[in-house]
């Protein structure tokens, strides 16, 4: 049964107003006390999906920094010791809760050059082209945000000298850092990435052509060299001259597919000030990263259905409280497949995909009984009609970092980077990986007829998952900002922890540690070896026909206020640590 939800909704829509917020439920935000600023002084914190990286962010806490400076002192590093998740090569999310109730989001995600048009990733016979002969090509690469993004939040919210956010992954780099268990893995599966270019094999493989070993010392010169030029000269040094011009040769030059990139698509990159997506759910005010991610829609809409269901008495070990948690989960992503694309391209109607109306009467088709026969997007408020869009096809992938930081002033950064799939394009540059983002767009650029909203188009940005989340409580403090990585298992994993936390009253580190349930359409992916897989006889039992047992690639991140202070967590299924100044 194909289900359509028409609501009407007096809520102004926000859609455009440029760093404003826009809200699920605009009247009932609770304004932010008045002193709020003036809070006691708190303890900084950083979460990281490595020690090392969450280390070079405590050290600039410990300088006297910012949140935001320990949050690009922390990118930084994770581009030396994680350098298949994240780096200066990709892009990134940031979100900064400020002590006073202020959100702010910036938007470093990759742009396609000037010269994509929607048959970008079409071969001769006009089907799309295989997924890793894509990647592995210089198609996927997008112009790198990261920097943009840091020199534009380190403008305004910076303490510390530019240079010295360098100096921990510079020493990293120069110096040296070891090869973990989690590294050695990924250089063993993924080895047609890390090792495409020489510059990756020499560094990372031996003579025998096989991934060194754990605990070898690994010192990547060009790297450091790379660092240094940008901590000294500014990051128009990565946007121009010789770095540019190096990422636009070896994008053209790449094999099987050159991509059109031009040291003019690298200059003319800008990050963006976008306003946050914010919405209650109950009593919280969630907020975070609008369009191009699709990671605040994705996550309030999940929270937001679910709310007419009493979750705490439900509690964690109900199979209903996970059926309720998948159904909401399918509604939400039928949404997020149709409208969500990069809003400067495409009309997005991000106030309607967060109105609390709409997303309550999305909701009735919800049952605890039984599980939904159908499901199809429904119509937000602010869809313009006529509704010329269709499903995206792109495939999902697994790279990205998320961390989040905590200074003495109370304000939290919640970042999410990434090079898009393990080592991004596999493309090295100046030590650093090249990003594969821009297979986040879809491939086919129409369906049945329509354009789909997330098609490639020159200058866009891909639609992301990436969901950098915060949450202030009915107060106004802040107490939770979290974020995480794993491709379209994102926001789910996002909705998880905060379901652990709100509503079952767990430690932030106990709700990362739930297992994951994730029902993007049909299907139902429990986590392998988890408890839920017990489940499995009662959710059959609720209709559920496709349950399928899978590892899922989760890795969060997050921080909470507790009666102790501020504690940070780190999913104990990954290396990543949280240090506390
Ligand atoms: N590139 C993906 C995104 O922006 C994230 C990749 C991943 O976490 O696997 O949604």
């Amino acid at each position: 049964m194909l289900q359509r939800f028409l609501t009407v909704s007096l809520v102004p829509l926000l859609i455009g107003a440029c760093t404003a917020e826009t809200h699920g439920n605009v009247a009932s935000v609770p304004a932010p006390p008045e002193n709020q600023a003036a809070a006691s002084p708190a303890r900084g914190v950083v979460s990281a999906a490595d020690p090392r990286a969450a280390e070079a962010g405590v050290e600039m806490l410990r300088a006297g920094g910012s949140a935001s400076d320990a949050a690009i002192a922390t990118m930084l590093a994770l581009t030396v010791v994680e350098p298949q998740s994240s780096g200066i090569g990709g892009g990134g999310f940031y979100v900064r809760a400020a002590a006073d109730g202020e959100v702010e989001t910036v938007d470093g995600r990759e742009t396609a050059p000037m010269a994509a048009s929607p048959d970008w990733f079409l071969g001769e016979d006009g089907k799309p082209r295989g997924f890793m002969e894509a990647v592995l090509s210089g198609l996927s690469v997008g112009v790198p945000g990261n920097l943009r993004l840091a020199q534009d939040v380190h403008a305004r919210h910076g303490k510390l000298p530019w240079a010295e956010l360098f100096q921990p992954a510079i020493a990293l780099a120069r110096d040296g850092f070891e090869i973990t268990e989690r590294f050695h893995e990924f250089l063993s599966t993924q080895s047609h990435r890390a090792a495409a270019s020489e510059e990756g094999k020499a560094l990372f493989y031996g003579d025998d052509g096989e991934p060194l070993p754990v605990g070898t010392i690994v010192k990547n010169p060009k790297l450091a060299a790379t660092l240094e030029m940008i901590a000294q000269q500014g990051p128009d040094a990565f946007y121009s001259g010789a770095n540019a011009e190096e990422i636009a040769a070896r994008t053209a030059a790449a094999t099987p597919h050159p991509a059109g990139m031009t040291a003019d698509d690298i200059a003319q990159y800008r990050a963006k000030q976008r306003g946050a997506v914010c919405g209650i759910y109950r009593v919280w005010r969630i907020c975070g990263m609008g369009p191009p991610s699709s990671g605040a829609t994705t996550v309030f809409a999940i929270l937001k259905q679910l709310e007419r269901f009493d979750m705490a008495a439900l509690g964690k070990d109900s199979p209903i409280a996970w059926h309720l948690f998948a159904e909401s989960q399918r509604l939400a992503y039928a949404d997020r497949e149709l409208y969500l694309g990069d809003s400067d391209f495409v009309s997005v109607p991000v106030a309607g995909l967060v109105d609390a109306d709409y997303l309550t009467s999305r909701s009735q088709a919800i049952s605890p009984d039984s599980t939904m026969a159908e499901v199809a997007a429904g119509t937000p408020p602010g869809v313009i009609p006529p509704i010329a869009l269709a499903d995206g096809d792109e495939p999902q992938e697994h790279g990205t970092s998320h961390f989040v930081t905590l200074d003495q002033w109370g304000n939290a950064v919640s970042y999410t980077s990434t090079v898009e799939g393990s080592f991004g394009s596999g493309i090295m540059v100046g030590g650093y990986y090249l990003n594969n983002e821009l297979t986040d767009f879809s491939f086919s650029p129409m369906k049945d007829g329509k354009p789909v909203a997330n098609r490639v188009q020159g200058g866009k940005r891909p639609r992301s998952s990436m969901a950098p989340t915060v949450v202030y409580d009915a107060d106004g403090q802040l107490v939770i900002a979290v974020g995480a990585a794993g491709g379209a298992t994102i926001p789910v994993q996002v909705a998880r922890t905060l379901i652990g936390v709100l509503d079952w009253g767990l430690p932030a580190r106990d709700a990362i540690a739930l297992p994951l349930l994730f029902s993007p359409g049909d299907a139902i992916f429990v986590e392998e070896g988890s408890s839920l897989e017990e489940m499995i006889p009662a959710l059959s039992a609720l209709g559920h026909s496709q349950i399928i047992s899978r590892r899922l690639p989760l890795k969060t991140n997050a921080i909470e206020r507790t009666g102790q202070g501020w504690i940070g967590a780190a999913d104990p299924r990954s290396e990543g640590a949280a240090i506390t100044q």
